[in-house]
């Protein structure tokens, strides 16, 4: 599943992109999460991609008359491929622009992802709104922390995970996250001390930030339409290591399953 990190590689990839105009939008398989707009070939034609930013997993493409609201769901996948490239199954959407040759190519197996056509205000839309902080923002720290899980009975893991209280920490972001912290993933949230939290913190921003970067040097990778689309932090600490030997400690790493997830963790390393 793409995480934060894919979806901020995304965005960063779709720059060449800006300030062009759109040439035709052609729809191909209509049906995701929602279906596409039906009318969007007809409402984006001539409009100019203004702006490209990102609200957790969601990339907002802002247009002169409105945003496109992109989640690439479970298997959703942007690529920016030339006129030649050749169709592939599962090839929803492309966004064809009149300069450069560039089409912007959604493609989405599972049709998990979303493709939502706004024009209001996109931070007030009801998938967006409500979404808690993002981990790399200043916003997201401590003090905030500390005050949302005061009354949790929830497992630690399960509070990050939670896009309420930070967005973009998916399962094995969060696994690494603790175990960099030396948190056990079960913890009850509310019991976790302040110099804990702190640490938290960190570790999740540090997990998110290298992946990030990671990911921006496998770009051309991910841009490859035939390429995998995997995780781009793959060199996990925990995460799928169940019996293998704990990087600091060398003890085994344990396994258990928290709401459904599995969840990795050293019980020598985390308490
Ligand atoms: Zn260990």
């Amino acid at each position: 599943m793409p995480e934060l990190p894919e979806v901020e590689v995304t965005r960063l990839g779709l720059k060449p992109l800006l300030k062009l105009n759109v040439e035709k939008v052609v729809i191909r398989n209509y049906s995701l999460r929602w279906p596409i707009n039906s009318s969007l070939p007809e409402v984006l034609k001539n409009q100019t991609l203004l702006d490209l930013s990102r609200r957790g997993k969601y990339i907002l493409a802002k247009f002169t008359s409105g945003t496109l609201i992109i989640h690439l769901g479970m298997s959703g996948r942007i690529c920016l491929v030339s006129h030649e490239e050749s169709l592939n199954k599962h090839d929803h959407l492309d966004i064809q622009f009149k300069k450069n040759n560039l089409i912007l190519r959604y493609h989405d197996p599972r049709r998990f992802g979303s493709i939502i056509w706004t024009e209001d205000d996109p931070y007030s839309h009801k998938l967006i709104k409500n979404l808690g902080p993002e981990p790399l923002k200043k916003e997201f720290n401590a003090e905030y922390l500390i005050v949302r899980l005061k009354n949790k009975k929830q497992c630690i893991k399960n509070a990050i995970m939670d896009s309420h209280v930070v967005v973009g920490v998916g399962n094995i972001y969060a696994s690494e996250a603790l175990y960099h912290a030396g948190i056990r993933p079960h913890r009850i949230s509310k019991k976790i001390s302040m110099k804990e939290i702190v640490t938290l913190v960190q570790s999740i921003k540090n997990v998110i930030k290298e992946a990030i970067i990671k990911g921006g040097s496998t770009m051309n990778d991910f841009f490859d339409v035939n390429g995998e689309n995997g995780y781009f932090q793959n060199d996990h600490k925990v995460y799928d290591r169940e019996d293998e030997p704990c990087f600091k400690c060398q003890f085994p790493i344990k396994q258990l399953k928290l709401g459904q997830r599995s969840s990795f963790f050293c019980k020598k390393c985390q308490k």
